[in-house]
């Protein structure tokens, strides 16, 4: 094995200030001291059970603020994290947010379908706005909400975590490093086998699709962050079994390819009925492999170079957590006035390629981009 694999990264050795601060351009980290206040909008599964408790772990990042449609929530979140009772707000009241010294950030965890409401309403409020993905459930909302923010001279960044997590930032570093060579062929599967068949994410009104909106969203992201490249053309199969009660209005699962310009080729998968979390990186000398690739804790990644294959295990430290590494990037490109790795154009883009995905699935045919 070279010693590509073996030597510590830049990136990873300097732990979260140094990868939000290196991520997002900024020469200069704030001193510690200043943390920004974020205000969470939809106190659901991954507001509550992974993103809240992440806070304590932020050096530019604070909750201060909750929103919620249901009271017996804000009660027991706004106790639990000490949220005073001026800073919990219902879906009626949460414009008077612009009165709020306490939020600098607006953090939209709603079902899809609401993101674009909220990301305007919170820029019109002042506010920069992190927002949940899907960007929205259109490309035409996306513009939207990017227009919003620009107008208002707020940022916008995209929930995507993995650009933060340690295996994934490594594996991107050894691709555009050419550790594996020349790469030919990018693979990326990502799916779970959906269960309550009257949740939001099964109704097309609030998801704006099934599972390549909520899942196979990382394999799209996956294919795009390893390749460095933006896609030429897209073609797609489906299988949806319209007999089940899941599956009466959005799609099950989802075969895609996308041609990069320089010739490499990705093929990304999603499901709604099956487990997979998986990338891979071949190249004419050898391949880079994470598996679970985008799960929220245990990634593994195995690199093989010639006929030499190891395990490779960023070093943990701050820098381990990809949840506090995404809020205070974005509170870090706040406070030094850069654009997030991952703004509102990249949100736009993966839109454009789902939306490409979807009409190729309908007309059967290749969809040049
Ligand atoms: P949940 O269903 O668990 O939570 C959504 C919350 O939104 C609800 O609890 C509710 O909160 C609020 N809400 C407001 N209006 C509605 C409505 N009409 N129907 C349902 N809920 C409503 O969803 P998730 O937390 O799993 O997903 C939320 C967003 O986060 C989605 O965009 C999803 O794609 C994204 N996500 C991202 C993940 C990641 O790893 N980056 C992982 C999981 C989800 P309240 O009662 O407080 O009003």
């Amino acid at each position: 094995m070279t010693d590509h694999i073996d030597r510590r990264t830049t990136l990873i050795g300097m732990g979260a200030v140094g990868l939000t601060a290196a991520a997002c351009g900024s020469a200069q980290v704030p001193p510690p001291g200043r943390k920004l206040g974020y205000a969470i909008v939809g106190l659901g599964s991954y507001a509550t059970r992974q993103i809240m408790p992440q806070f304590e772990n932020c050096r530019f990042s604070r909750l201060t603020a909750l929103v919620s449609g249901t009271p017996a929530k804000l009660d027991q979140y706004g106790d639990q994290y000490k949220i005073p009772a001026r800073n919990r707000y219902s879906y009626a009241n949460f414009d008077s947010v612009r009165n709020n010294p306490d939020v600098d950030i607006v953090y939209v965890i709603l079902p899809n379908a609401l993101h674009a409401e909220y990301v305007v309403r919170s820029a019109r409020a002042g506010k920069h706005v992190m927002c949940e993905k899907p960007m929205a459930v259109s490309s035409a909302e996306c513009l939207t909400m990017i227009n919003a923010c620009r107008q208002a001279g707020r940022k916008l960044m995209i929930g995507y975590r993995s650009r933060f997590q340690p295996h994934n930032m490594e594996a991107i570093r050894l691709a555009r490093s050419r550790a594996v060579g020349k790469p030919g062929l990018i693979e990326s599967e990502h799916g779970f086998p959906i269960g309550d068949p009257t949740q939001w994410r099964l109704k097309r009104a609030l998801s704006g699709g099934g599972s390549l909106m909520d899942i196979g969203i990382y394999s799209l992201q996956a294919l795009r962050y390893m390749s460095g490249e933006e896609p030429v053309s897209v073609s797609a199969t489906e299988f949806t079994d319209r007999s089940d009660i899941r599956f009466r209005e959005v799609e099950d699962r989802i075969a895609f390819n996308l041609l990069f310009p320089s010739g490499l080729i990705g093929q990304g998968f999603s499901s709604y009925n099956s487990n997979h979390n998986h990338l891979r990186l071949t190249g004419d000398k050898g391949w880079i492999d994470l598996d679970p690739a985008t799960q929220y804790g245990g990634q593994e990644m195995r690199v093989r170079i010639g006929n030499d294959e190891r395990k490779v295990t960023p070093p943990d430290g701050p820098g381990a957590n990809q949840f506090a590494g995404q809020l205070d990037h974005l509170s870090l490109c706040v406070l030094s006035n850069r654009e997030p790795i991952v703004g509102g154009e990249e949100g736009l883009r993966d839109l454009r390629i789902m939306e490409a995905i979807y009409r190729s699935m309908k007309e059967g045919r290749t969809i040049r981009l």
